[in-house]
């Protein structure tokens, strides 16, 4: 894979609303897909789908060098809608050929925000005819924190069958008791908490406060960002239910998810 490049495209006079609608016409986005595994079982639960862009000047871009751009014009939204068609199509493909698992897909504030969000869902499972209860929907802690009518929002797409996950718990302490009021089913722990689990007696004491929390709601948890086994090994001492990080893998293209399913199979023992 090209190595992606992590400059500034706005410097280079990326991205006008022309150039989306172009890059989005032409396929220039792209989705990696990062596997989550169960931390108990060693099964492969799901996939998060991450967004790139193979821009034609500056190459593979990542998501932060393009994604401020996009959110703060609105062009989040039509790229938001492909993002969500694309993994319900993938997701209906890998369900097809029996690997049933969940399909994680971001959502930006500002795609919270819009009135065409839900129809955006609904439409994308329904022409991919994606099982709704394997499309998991992923929110910024701090995208909910601001949004006064956040938990409305959210329960009208929960009534699709979806499920929601507030994405990088932790990362902000004023925000931790907003999860109480939300609709939500899974709470994904930030990575900034993980990286210092072993050496830190404080971030251990954080991830625990956040996995109780989790646990006293009945939502699923979810540690992101596990880099070695021993971050592994204390989080499921900690009963972290899943786990998604580089230890299990990096994210990948879909011929390379497909390898890793089959490679998977064969090293964990695990029908998928
Ligand atoms: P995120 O949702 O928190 O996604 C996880 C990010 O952490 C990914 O970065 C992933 O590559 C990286 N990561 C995963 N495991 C590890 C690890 O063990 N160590 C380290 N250092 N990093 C790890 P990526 O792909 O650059 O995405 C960054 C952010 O961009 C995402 O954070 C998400 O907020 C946003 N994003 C990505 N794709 C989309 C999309 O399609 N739509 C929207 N709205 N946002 C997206
Ligand atoms: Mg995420």
């Amino acid at each position: 894979m090209t190595t992606e490049h992590r400059g500034d495209p706005t410097a280079a006079g990326v991205p006008s609303a022309d150039e989306v609608a172009r890059a989005l016409a032409s396929d220039e986005f792209l989705l990696l897909y990062q596997p989550t595994i169960d931390l108990e079982s060693n099964a492969f639960v799901g996939v998060e789908a991450l967004i790139r862009w193979r821009h034609p000047a500056l190459g593979l871009l990542g998501p932060d060098a393009f994604l401020p751009v996009l959110e703060s014009s609105g062009q989040i939204v039509p790229v938001g809608a492909w993002v969500l068609a694309t993994a319900c199509r993938q997701g209906a493909d890998w369900h097809t050929r029996g690997h049933r698992f969940a399909v994680s897909v971001n959502v930006s504030r500002r795609q919270l925000e819009s009135p065409s969000l839900l129809g955006h869902v609904a439409d994308s499972l329904e022409e991919s005819r994606f099982d709704a209860g394997h499309l998991v929907l992923e929110f910024s802690e701090r995208a909910l924190a601001r949004l006064g009518d956040a938990p409305s929002r959210l329960a009208a797409l929960r009534a699709t069958g979806v499920r929601l996950a507030i994405d990088d718990f932790g990362s902000d302490p004023a925000s931790e008791s907003l999860v109480a009021s939300l609709p939500i089913d899974i709470v994904k722990i930030d990575r900034t908490c993980i990286t210092g689990l072993a050496s830190s007696s404080e971030d251990a004491e954080r991830v625990h406060r956040l996995v109780q929390l989790g646990k006293s709601l009945h939502v699923q948890t979810v540690a992101q960002g596990i880099e070695d086994d021993d971050q592994r090994l204390r989080l499921l001492g900690e009963h972290v239910d899943v786990g998604q990080g580089f230890l299990f893998s990096v994210p990948h293209d879909v011929d390379a998810i497909d390898r890793f399913l089959e490679d998977y199979a064969i090293f964990s023992g695990k029908p998928l």
